[in-house]
């Protein structure tokens, strides 16, 4: 392997590691920790496990959790109850409404309910639009974790041609807009684009969120290229596997990232710190 390797599993045990001391001084100063309102309708057993691990991550931060699992019928006003409830709880600094929701409750509005002061994911339109503005407060979790894996290199961001695959409202846009603010130049490709492989190799940066198992082959990296693999897909030999044929691509790029221990834990590691961010703001300690 040629590439330096970005070890998100690493980053994101320094990230909760700085968290646990910042909510000590949270709870010094308050009485109360930070905390995170979880919210999880239904019985999606992957939805189930990755709240697991995001409580356990909480756990070792010292976050506080209210753990709210509903039933698959739960009504979307019973659900914007609660969410209501978490809005004006003071005990709560974020509120994570697990996605995806069942069918006949609308994540717009869901999402739309939570106050954008305590929206941890970063999903609120008014966060959205933040970032646009070039003025976050909230951001989300996924291209936020993104960032600070990129800015783990020490490479510069400013000037750079970063190229992103995928255009989800919860990975690419937020993510070319994170990078943007940084003064990269940017480019994102979706699944009309053009000859996307002649696009790829232009990326200093290649960020790449398409949902499409080893889709980035070594012939569309350029050279020392910084590659980070949001993807999650399971490979014939049912193995996890990111968007990028890791192999191939780690003997080009100047850097890359694994799938699994990659962007997964940062990911994590970011609605933490987006939570004691806002504890930190509430107590007027920011
Ligand atoms: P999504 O909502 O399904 O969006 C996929 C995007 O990829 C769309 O913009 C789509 O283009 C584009 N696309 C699909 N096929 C393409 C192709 N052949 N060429 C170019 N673009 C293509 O997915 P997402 O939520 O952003 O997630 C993307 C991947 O990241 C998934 O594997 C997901 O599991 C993973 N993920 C991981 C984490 C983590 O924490 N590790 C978090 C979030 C997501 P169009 O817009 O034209 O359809």
């Amino acid at each position: 392997m040629g590439a330096r390797l970005i070890d998100g599993k690493a980053l994101a045990q320094q990230v909760r590691d700085r968290l646990a001391v910042e909510s000590a001084a949270v709870l010094a100063k308050t009485g109360m920790k930070p905390g995170l309102a979880t919210i999880l309708v239904g019985d999606d057993p992957a939805s189930h496990q990755y709240v697991k691990s995001k409580q356990k991550a909480c756990d070792a931060a010292g976050i506080y959790i209210d753990d709210h699992k509903l039933p698959a019928s739960t009504t979307q006003a019973e659900l914007l109850s609660l969410i209501e409830k978490m809005n004006a709880d003071p005990k709560i600094h974020g509120i994570l409404v697990q996605l995806p929701l069942p069918k006949h409750i609308e994540s717009r509005v869901v999402l739309e309910a939570v106050s954008p002061d305590k929206d941890a994911d970063g999903f609120h339109p008014y966060n959205f639009g933040r970032l646009v503005e070039g003025n976050p407060v909230f951001e989300a979790c996924t291209p936020k974790g993104v960032i600070k894996m990129l800015e783990s290199t020490g490479i510069a961001i400013e000037g750079k041609r970063a190229v992103v695959l995928g255009r989800s409202n919860i990975v690419g846009k937020p993510l070319a807009l994170m990078l943007l603010q940084r003064n990269a130049t940017v480019t994102i490709c979706h699944s009309k684009t053009k000859d996307i492989a002649s696009v790829c190799r232009e990326a200093d940066l290649l960020l790449v969120a398409i949902g499409k198992a080893k889709f980035v082959t070594a012939d569309m990296v350029k050279e020392g290229a910084v590659v980070i693999d949001v993807g999650t897909n399971r490979w014939t030999d049912g193995k996890l596997c990111g968007d990028v044929d890791f192999e191939a691509v780690s003997q080009k790029a100047g850097w890359i990232s694994p799938v699994p221990g990659g962007v997964g834990p940062m990911t994590i590691a970011m609605l933490l710190d987006n939570t004691v961010e806002s504890a930190k703001r509430m107590a007027g300690m920011k």
